[in-house]
This record gives structure tokens, sequence and C-alpha cells, in this order.
């Protein structure tokens, strides 16, 4: 049944041969260039949002089979640092390629594991593909600095050098973009890389191993693992790894952080958001509301830079009737039907989740100006729906504030002046991104000058950087000093080594020894 569920929803044949077995579609590991079935007794579901039917299964990895992992990071580790980096250019030139020869089927894995919409899905690859053709600048990015001449005879010069066996853990609402943030930058560096994509969108991850492996990264290069917390605390403990990047909430994001650095490991920590667009009243009326709309209610509220909070200063207030005529257009449906622009969310946990914390906002004496709770949806009954919801007259005490509500849910605040917007924002413990709506432009140099969140666009509701900058998320919504991708990601997988040398003349010896600092 199983097997057919999955014909049925045309999961590409050649995924199903090389992650699932024949007869059981069960997600397999990646081992020492090899996808092999786990021995594991324990195995989580895999869901399709859409309908709830069990589409594969993900095996929680036994602690041997994460040990020959990470040992065959460390073999790998040897050749594959001192591979050349034109060599390892190649091989990321020939990936970008693969990537995009298959993005209709890496899509298709996302939408039936994930739920987002069948466009919204090639754009999450899209977003990730953009960070390996990023990669592929590899040699221009790993160059060091030289300063001839700092004495006489006597030059400085640093190489860039990877710094062993990386590791990644991914949340579910990208399953392509993320774990694209990750093992794509490490292993250009010369690192090599233990992947644990989230247990519930192991799929694409799949995929997009076996096109890294036709691409021609050696056996070993990359390895994967599944499985939750033990998978985890493996990952934070081994004294080989060296360095960990994850994506995700803020409770495992802390602890990650916590436990990798506490263990000598460098740990980079992208986590949750509350992202505020702020709406002057001078703003262009048309596209803003077009741009709100979209990005709380895309991907069903489950992006971290989702806009999931509106600020309406003075007289823009007015606009909420149309907010909310526009936000009821929107057609909520499975992902991979036609015109769907709302899929449903993760699991029935987050749907009654993000149900009650509606009902928390209603309590606490928001007004719900519209209600997605009941969405129903024709023939897809079972599905985690939930249709776009707009709380309004907000204050920041409401739980609806406080919590990351990640579901298609847009909780309106009021205030009198920029300012005051501003103080809210700033007062607000997550820094990961904002967005200013105005014609003036010097209330958006106010704005972008005094807010004090890492990632602002100015009428661009979600400013996510492109990869040759970096992600900036910050205060609450980061831990670590170094950002994924762009040249702080390149700095992250990479160690300095500094030389001084001094090349005299024959006849220019040294003729007593210095026990003075040399100046
Ligand atoms: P999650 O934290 O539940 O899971 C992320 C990963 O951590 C998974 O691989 C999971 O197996 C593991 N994990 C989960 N709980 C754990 C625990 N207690 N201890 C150890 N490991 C644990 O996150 P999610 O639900 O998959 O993703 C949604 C969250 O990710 C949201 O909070 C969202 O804002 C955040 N996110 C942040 C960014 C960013 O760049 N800031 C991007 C995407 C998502």
């Amino acid at each position: 049944i199983l097997l057919r569920t999955l014909m049925n929803k045309k999961v590409p044949l050649q995924l199903g041969r090389m992650c699932y077995s024949s007869s059981v579609p069960t997600t397999k590991l990646l081992i020492d260039g090899k996808f092999i079935e786990s021995k594991t007794s324990e195995w989580l579901d895999i869901h399709n949002p859409a309908t709830n039917e069990v589409v594969g299964r993900v095996p929680k990895a036994t602690q041997e089979e994460m040990l020959a992992a990470v040992d065959s990071c460390s073999r790998a580790y040897r050749s594959w640092s001192d591979t050349s980096i034109l060599s390892r250019q190649q091989i990321f030139l020939r990936y970008q390629q693969l990537i995009k020869d298959n993005i209709k089927e890496l899509a298709k894995l996302i939408t039936l594991e994930q739920g987002k919409t069948l466009a919204d899905a090639e754009g999450d690859v899209y977003r990730g593909l953009q960070v390996v053709e990023h990669a592929c600048s590899i040699t221009s990015l790993m160059l060091g600095e030289t300063l001839p001449s700092i004495t006489k005879d006597m030059d400085t010069y640093t190489y860039r050098l990877p710094i062993g066996v990386c590791a990644g853990i991914a949340p579910f609402n990208f399953p392509a973009m993320i774990p694209l943030w990750m093992f794509p930058i490490g292993m250009v560096c010369g690192n090599t890389y233990l992947m644990k994509p989230s247990e519930r969108v192991p799929g694409c991850t799949m995929l997009l191993a076996k096109l890294l492996l036709d691409a021609g990264a050696p056996d070993g290069a990359l390895n994967i693992i599944h499985g939750q917390h033990a998978a985890v605390n493996f990952i934070c403990d081994h004294p080989a790894i060296k360095a960990i990047s994850f994506v995700g909430s803020n409770p495992a994001g802390e602890h990650i952080y916590e436990r990798g650095s506490k263990n000598g490991k460098r740990v980079q920590s992208n986590m949750g958001a509350k992202n505020h667009g702020v709406v002057m009243p001078d703003a262009n009326k048309e596209n803003t509301i077009n741009q709100l709309v979209g990005a709380a209610f895309g991907a069903a509220g489950q992006r971290c830079m989702a806009l999931s909070t509106a600020i309406f200063v003075g007289k823009s207030r007015e606009w909420l009737p149309e907010l909310v005529e526009r936000s009821k257009s929107l057609r909520v449906n499975a992902g991979d039907q036609p015109g769907a622009d709302v899929g449903p969310l993760i699991s029935p946990e987050a749907k009654t989740r993000v149900e009650s914390l509606i009902q928390s906002g209603v309590d606490e004496g928001a007004k719900l100006l519209l209600d997605g709770r009941n969405a129903n949806v024709k023939g897809y009954e079972n599905g985690n729906f939930v249709g776009p919801t707009i709380l309004s007259g907000v204050s920041p005490a409401m739980k609806c504030y406080t919590e990351e509500i990640f579901g298609p849910v847009l909780v309106v605040l009021e205030a009198d002046s920029l300012d005051e917007a501003i103080s809210l924002i700033n007062s607000n413990p997550y820094g990961n991104g904002t967005a200013i709506f105005t014609t003036n432009g010097a209330t958006a140099r106010k704005y972008t000058h005094e807010v004090d969140v890492g990632q602002i666009g100015v009428n661009v509701p979600i400013p996510v950087p492109l990869p040759m900058f970096s992600f900036t998320g910050s205060r609450g919504s980061f831990r670590g000093d170094t950002n994924f991708y762009g040249k702080q990601g390149i700095q992250f997988y990479t160690q300095i080594k500094t030389v001084t040398s001094q090349w005299k003349a024959e006849d220019a010896t040294v003729t007593s020894p210095a026990v003075t600092m040399p100046t």
C-alpha cells in the first residue's frame, strides 16, 4: 500500500530505487558512498501533510551506524582536503547543473513530505541552488591574504584551510534550501560532512545526496544519518566533529549551541523568529497589501522569515478591511493541486498548536478579523489545513505575540509613530527579519539604522539575502558569531594559517641572537 501511495503520487522511480527498498519505502542511510538500510529497530513514519497518509519511514540510526558515518567522514577527510581546489570546484559545477536538471523531482518530493505548493517547493530548491552556484566561486572565496616586505626580506601570507569533519542538522520547513546552505559550502572548502536532515522530510536531502555522488563527490565526503535527539547529541559529542551548523527551533538550537560549544566545537545556530512588517501611511497601498498577504501566508506561514506580525502606523490602519479581503482570496489546497496558494501545516500537532494560539488571542481580547480554523479542503479532509487568519488589536503581552506561531496567522498591532513601532520591535527578543513599507527615503533610512534586527527589507517583505551576502539573523534568532553562507559561511568552515617568512640574501647573515621580542 505504501509503495502504491508513492507511485500514485508520482514519486520518481529513480528515487524510489535509490532511497527506498523495493517493497517498503524506508529511507536509507548514506555511509561511505553507499545507500544502506538501517539495522535499527526504531523507525519514524513520514506523512503527507495534505492527507496524513504514511508515505515512508525513516530510521533512528544506531550508535554503530552513526560511528561508521563519522569514521567514513574522518577517513575521507585526508584525501578530500588534499584534493585540488579546481577539482572540488568542478564537482560543484556539475552538481549545480544536476540540481537544475532535477528541480521538478526535488520539488515533488518536498510537496509530498512537507506539504508546500509545488511552485513554492521549486523556489525552495532554487534558493538552495543559488548557494551551490555561489560555492562554485570557491577559487576566489578561499583566497588568503599577503603582505610583502613587512620588514627587510620578510613577507607574511595566509592560507584559508578546511577544519575537518563538519555536521549539519536541518529543520523541516525548507527541505532543499537549508541542507544546501550546509554541506555544499562545508565541502567545497575541503571539509567532509555529516548531514542529519529533518526526520520529517528526509527524501529531498537523499535525492540531493545522490546527485552529489553523481557529480563526482568521492565516497565518504558526505555521509547522512537519520534520527532525532540521540543523533543530535551524538553530533554534539563526537570529538571528530569540529563544527555544527544548525537551523531550527529555539529549544533545539540553544541546546545544540551549548552542548556543541562545551565540547569545543564551532556552532552556528539559526533559530526562531517573530518578523514584523511596519506599514507607514505613505506606503504604496496596493503593493503593501499584496506583499503582506504573500509574506504572511505563503508556505502556510512556515518560513522563519514569514512576516507574521504587522504594525500599522497612523492612518494605515484603515487598510485592514482590504487586507482581510485579499487574504480571503487565497486558495487553501494540497500543494500538488493546481492553483493552490496555501498548503497544509506539517503535522496534526502543528495544526492543533496553531489553532490554540489563535484561540488564545481571542481569549486575551484580540479581534479575529479572519478565521482560518476549520478550513475544509475537498478531497483532503484529513490534511493539516489552517486557512489565512488575521488577529487585530493584539498587544505585546498576548501569547499570540510572544510565541512564534509558525502557521498562516498574521497578528496586527497598531502604533501612532515610527518611533513607537521601532521600540516595539526592539523590545521583542527575536531579531531574524523585518520589513518597512514606505515611500519616504528618510523614514526608510531611520528605520534601517534604528531597528535592531539582522535582516531588513525596505518595500521587500522577505529579505533573505542572496548567497554572496550572509543570512544575518540576530539576537534571539541566532547563536554563534559567524553566519550561514556568503563570506561568513566560508569563514565558519575554514581556519587561517599565517606564514611569516624571511629569505635573506646569502651575504646578509644574522650576526647575533635576538633575545628581545622582534618588532
Ligand atoms: P526543530 O527544532 O523541531 O527541528 C530541527 C532539527 O533539530 C531537526 O533535525 C530535529 O531532529 C532536531 N531537534 C528537534 N528538537 C530537538 C531537541 N529538543 N533536541 C535536539 N534536537 C532536536 O525545528 P523544526 O520544527 O524542524 O523547524 C521550525 C523552526 O525552525 C522554526 O522555529 C523556524 O523559525 C526555525 N527556522 C529558522 C530558520 C533561520 O534561518 N533562522 C530557518 C528555518 C527554520
